[in-house]
């Protein structure tokens, strides 16, 4: 039996980009009897999630780790088969190994908690595993404290928070005011493990001296849930959603940039297109980086004043750099691998305060165990990502300018090899990605990971609103609540299902 009966009679819905989070509402609100259509200024679905072969080597430029893939199973499981028929989602085991600028290590095994407090105690003495088992526990008691108000459920205003039974043990738990950088060091003097847990800021786009310490249920959620591979690529998803999105009968219009949200009365009554064809609409969910809908899509107004001024006031996450390696031979890298650099603080300065390319940045390595992503089984393809400042040529770094991203290039297979990794000698392929490329395929502006980022207490509250103020205009995806990565991305495909449903049948 279907979970989801038609309670509301058929509206027509257009959806504004084909990201993870434009396609999951799009499935939820066609499996609802809604008459769907998608708009996607770029030629193909996925957004930022996507696998692209280049000359026998396959890449996960976007995502390349899936927590919390019962996000996912529920999506499938809700609008047709599920999740399991149609794809092989495996845990990634060891999910990382971490190595340190003076040569330490420690790789974390997947999906046990003991197996972690084991490897670390290997690697670091009894006093760091004890202080990570403490900090786990702290971390799964703010999931549990944060889950229902801040991340399952559309974001309450601070005053209806106040209202909770609970709210005065939930805000002892979550330390509102500390940042992650803080609440680490009150549990562990361990320099190892302080960049490790720091490291969990970078999963929003921000910066760990910054972002409220609840962010630390990332690590929680990691270890706990695990970390997925797609067989394939991630990339996979994506194309298995669009296959599951024109199944339930959804229009897909790529190639077809959206230039404005038409509003008349305050409400959204349909989208011109950039060739000027006009699309009538009852409902317009905007999957389109937040930042473009309110500062571009959408006309100014008085209505539209607040969630304008909160992104103002927001941080944009960073942006990144990436290398496409394809490699010939094998190497002992496993599936993910972080190298840090000796002072990490100065990767956050470089890219909040001065704006400019990291000068020695953490590198983190996916080098897929997967024969799916190889055309030859004597080569492998790596992806290398590096943190950056977003592409924003007047204000902030200019990634176009000549020679900068070759340079760059240069810099980090340089400091990739004096790490003792090969890679010039074994090198058959070597696409570079900067953060204005990345602006360019997803049309996130400045080539931003993840819209807003976490930076600051009041971070959550800054985010644009799944529920816009303009009437029957909804927002979808990683810039809005409750933020970025896969699993809050299709969360938050669910809140805006939800919200319409409420809405009509009010
Ligand atoms: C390099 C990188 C690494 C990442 N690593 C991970 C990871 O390991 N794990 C993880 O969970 N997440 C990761 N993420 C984040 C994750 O990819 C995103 O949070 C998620 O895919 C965003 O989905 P979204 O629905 O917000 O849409 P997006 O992917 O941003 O898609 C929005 C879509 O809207 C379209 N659009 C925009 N404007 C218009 C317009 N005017 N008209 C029509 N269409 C428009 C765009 O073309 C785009 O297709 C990573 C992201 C990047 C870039």
């Amino acid at each position: 039996m279907s979970h989801h009966r038609v309670t509301s009679s058929p509206q027509r819905v257009i959806v504004i980009g084909a990201g993870m989070g434009g396609l999951a509402s799009a499935a939820r609100l066609a499996k609802r009897g809604h008459k769907v259509s998608i708009y996607e200024a770029s030629g193909y679905a996925g957004g930022k999630c996507r696998t692209e072969w280049i000359d026998g080597y396959a890449f996960d430029t976007g995502p390349s780790l899936l927590t919390l893939p019962a996000v996912y199973r529920d999506l499938f499981l809700k609008t047709g088969k599920r999740l399991e028929h149609l794809l092989q989602i495996t845990p990634v085991d060891p999910a990382f190994t971490y190595i340190f600028h003076d040569g330490a290590r420690v790789t974390f095994p997947n999906l046990s908690h003991n197996k972690t407090v084991s490897a670390i105690r290997e690697s670091f003495g009894s006093e760091a595993a004890d202080s990570w088992h403490a900090l786990m526990l702290r971390a799964e008691q703010m999931w549990e404290a944060s889950r229902e108000s801040f991340i399952e459920g559309e974001l309450k205003s601070p005053l209806e928070l106040l209202k909770r039974p609970d709210f005065i043990s939930d805000l002892r738990t979550i330390s509102p005011l500390k940042s992650l950088r803080k609440l680490t060091r009150s549990y562990t003097n361990n320099p190892y493990l302080q960049k490790i847990v720091d490291r969990y800021a970078t999963y929003t786009g921000s910066d760990p001296r910054e972002v409220p310490a609840v962010l630390l249920t990332i690590a929680f959620v990691e270890e706990a849930f695990g970390a997925w591979h797609v067989q394939g690529g991630l990339g996979k998803l994506a194309t298995t959603l669009e296959t599951r999105v024109r199944e339930l009968g959804v229009d897909l219009h790529f190639d077809s940039k959206v230039k404005e949200i038409k509003v008349e009365n305050g409400r959204a009554i349909g989208i011109t297109l950039e060739s000027g064809e006009e699309v009538p609409a009852d409902i317009v969910v905007a999957n389109a980086d937040a930042e473009l809908v309110y500062n571009s899509l959408l006309p100014a107004s008085r209505k539209t004043a607040r969630p304008r001024r909160a992104l103002r006031k927001a941080t944009p996450s960073l942006s990144g750099f990436s290398l496409l390696l394809g490699l010939r031979g094998k190497s002992d890298l496993n599936h993910h691998t972080v190298f840090f650099p000796e002072n990490y603080d100065d990767e956050f300065d470089a890219i909040f305060q001065r704006k400019e390319p990291v000068p020695d940045p953490a590198i983190y390595i996916c080098n897929p165990q997967d024969p799916h992503m190889v055309a030859s089984s004597d080569s492998e393809s790596w992806f290398v990502l590096i943190n950056a400042p977003r592409h924003e040529p007047g204000s902030g770094f200019d990634w176009r300018a000549p020679g900068v991203a070759q340079d760059y290039a240069e810099h980090i297979i340089d400091l990739m090899e004096s790490k003792g990794l090969d890679v010039r000698s074994r090198l058959d392929l070597c696409e570079i990605r900067t953060p204005a490329d990345l602006e360019t395929k997803t049309n996130a502006p400045g080539g931003s990971i993840y819209g807003t980022s976490s930076n600051g207490p009041r971070s959550a509250f800054l985010r644009a609103k799944n529920r816009s103020p303009i009437a029957n205009l909804y927002c979808v995806g990683g810039s809005s609540h409750p933020g970025g990565g896969l699993p809050l991305v299709g969360i938050s495909a669910e809140i805006v299902a939800e919200a319409v449903e409420e809405k009509l049948t009010q």
